[in-house]
């Protein structure tokens, strides 16, 4: 199965990929994850990246395609894929129907209001990649499943957050349309707990 995870940032795309590609046996490829690993590794495309990442912009589409496109190329995508945070724009989602074109593609959709306290509220462990927001957590400080530190990302500031959601509705959001008209789209309800969601992006793989 090749699929894609759609949303704004904060719709609960990581979350839910993490549940999705242990059932599917897919791998779960975050591009938002492999840049943070390069910018903590300090490669030069990391180094490039992170001035368009803490600026809430877009990572220029060759750099994302590239990338994407050696990812795929590992042994462990031949089952397929689990794609979250790519395609962002209709030239990344047009290079990768040349790569492997999905096959089905779930919008996780969460209204504007909700992703604001979402964002400001997340914190996210860098061992296990878990997200977890403050108010649910007993200690701020500790991953609840690994144990390892929690920490809050540079991009997740109300300034950088706004010019995030500003990104999604002009450039990701024609996705929408773009995977609708080739009939790969299935849309579920991101504003309630996550089972629910999990249930619905189940359900809506069938
Ligand atoms: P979010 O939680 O906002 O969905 P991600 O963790 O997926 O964010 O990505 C964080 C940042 O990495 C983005 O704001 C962007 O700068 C960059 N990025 C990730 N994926 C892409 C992509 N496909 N195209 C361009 N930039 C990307
Ligand atoms: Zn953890």
């Amino acid at each position: 199965m090749k699929l894609i995870f759609l949303g704004p940032p904060g719709a609960g795309k990581g979350t839910q990929a993490l549940g999705v590609s242990s059932r599917l046996n897919v791998p779960h490829i975050s591009t938002g994850n492999m840049l943070r690993a390069a910018v903590r590794n300090e490669t030069p495309m990391g180094l490039a990246a992170k001035k368009f990442m803490d600026a809430g912009k877009l990572v220029p589409d060759e750099v994302l395609i590239e990338m994407v496109r050696e990812r795929l190329s590992m042994v462990d995508c031949k089952p397929g894929y689990l794609l979250d945070g790519f395609p962002r724009t209709v030239e990344q989602a047009e290079a990768l129907e040349q790569i492997a074109s999905p096959d089905r593609v779930i919008n996780i959709a969460v209204p504007d209001e909700c992703l604001l306290d979402r964002l400001t509220g997340r914190r996210v462990c860098g061992k296990c990649s878990g997200t977890f927001h403050i108010s649910k957590l007993t200690d701020p400080g500790v991953c609840p499943v690994c144990g390892w530190t929690l920490t809050h990302r540079d991009d997740d500031q109300p300034v950088t957050i706004r010019q995030r959601l500003k990104v999604y509705h002009e450039q990701t959001a024609p996705l929408i349309g773009y995977y609708e008209g080739k009939g790969k789209l299935r849309t579920v309800d991101g504003d309630c707990a996550p089972e629910e969601v999990l249930a619905s992006i189940l359900a809506a793989l069938e």
